[in-house]
């Protein structure tokens, strides 16, 4: 909410990356919606920021499959996230591959010069870095085209997921969704994986180790975060209080945005009109880029459209 207000800022509902896992299109409909409404809710003000849908803006995929000609493969295989999802599936799909391609897309379409991402981004952000550079030295070498992209960390850099043994991710299942019901949010925090030497009440634990401790990091005040920690290690408490107290800062944090939420669920026309704004704007910025790219390559458009 803050970068908005300190940036020149684009948020862009990624549809074309959640297509890179099997998924039911009506399901998608809704979760994009979903996702455009939460950001609104959470604060995202489309008069300071543009905020769109990613495949509504075709040159996304028009210019990943020019960073694609620039990308070795080898590198794209060396990307942790690609490890680990493809060591999850038998028939690897080539956009689980290419995935950090489209988002150098993302990113470069506009000349963003920063990225406000989680920590476990920052090797694709790298790729981008490079996709530019490369693009930059093969095609505009005496005055760079695109930036070099720099990463803008959070003070949570990572939010690990409830099993506490991979980041929070709807394809493993382990999340925490912004939007869900307090009873929701309750029974999926319950179970939560905790610090796994801490068996009995009477057991000190090691809050560091703890997901739980480092999600109260994110939702409470620095006093609470204190006494959780002392009450971990001393035993003077047990886990389901420690939960009961992160549920609490939770709520604090998420009831305003789920009623905000409840409310633009209502008006479907301001959405949709906030969207359309959003990728015509964004529009004119992608088609600029593409139009200065496909010259600068060589790629002459025959016919009457714009691009
Ligand atoms: S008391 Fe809290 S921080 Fe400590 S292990 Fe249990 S849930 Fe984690």
């Amino acid at each position: 909410m803050e970068v908005q207000r300190r940036y020149e800022s684009i948020f862009c509902v990624v549809d074309y990356h959640a297509i890179t896992i099997p998924y039911d299109p009506a399901d998608l409909r809704v979760r994009t919606r979903d996702l455009a409404i939460g950001l609104l809710a959470a604060g995202i003000d489309p008069d300071a920021a543009i905020l769109f849908v990613q495949s509504s803006v075709p040159e996304h995929t028009e210019l990943a499959w020019i960073f694609n000609t620039v990308t070795a493969v080898g590198e794209l295989e060396r990307q942790t996230q690609y490890k680990d999802k493809s060591s999850r599936q038998e028939n690897v799909l080539a956009g689980i591959l290419n995935y950090p391609i489209l988002q150098a897309a993302d990113i470069l379409l506009y000349h963003a010069d920063t990225v406000p991402v989680g920590e476990d981004q920052v090797q694709h952000l790298e790729l981008s870095r490079e996709i530019a550079r490369r693009w930059n030295a093969r095609f505009s070498p005496a005055k760079p085209y695109f930036p070099e992209p720099a990463a803008l960390l959070t003070p949570t850099r990572r939010i690990m997921g409830l099993d506490g043994a991979a980041k929070m991710s709807k394809s493993i299942g382990n999340t925490i969704g912004v939007l869900e019901s307090p009873t929701a949010v309750w029974e999926k925090l319950r179970p939560a994986v905790t610090d796994p030497n801490r068996v009995r009440k009477t057991d000190p634990g090691t809050p560091e180790v703890c997901n739980i401790y480092h999600l109260h990091r994110a939702f409470n005040t620095p006093a609470v975060v204190d006494d959780v920690a002392t009450k971990c290690r001393n035993a003077g408490w047990g886990c389901i209080d420690c939960k009961r107290v992160l549920y609490d800062g939770m709520e604090t944090t998420l009831a305003p945005i789920r009623a905000r939420a409840e409310e633009l669920g209502t008006e479907p026309r301001r959405i949709d009109q906030i969207l359309g704004d959003g990728a015509d704007k964004a529009s004119t910025i992608a088609r600029k880029t593409i139009a200065e790219v496909k010259e600068t390559m060589g790629l002459k458009v025959y016919g009457s459209h714009d691009a």
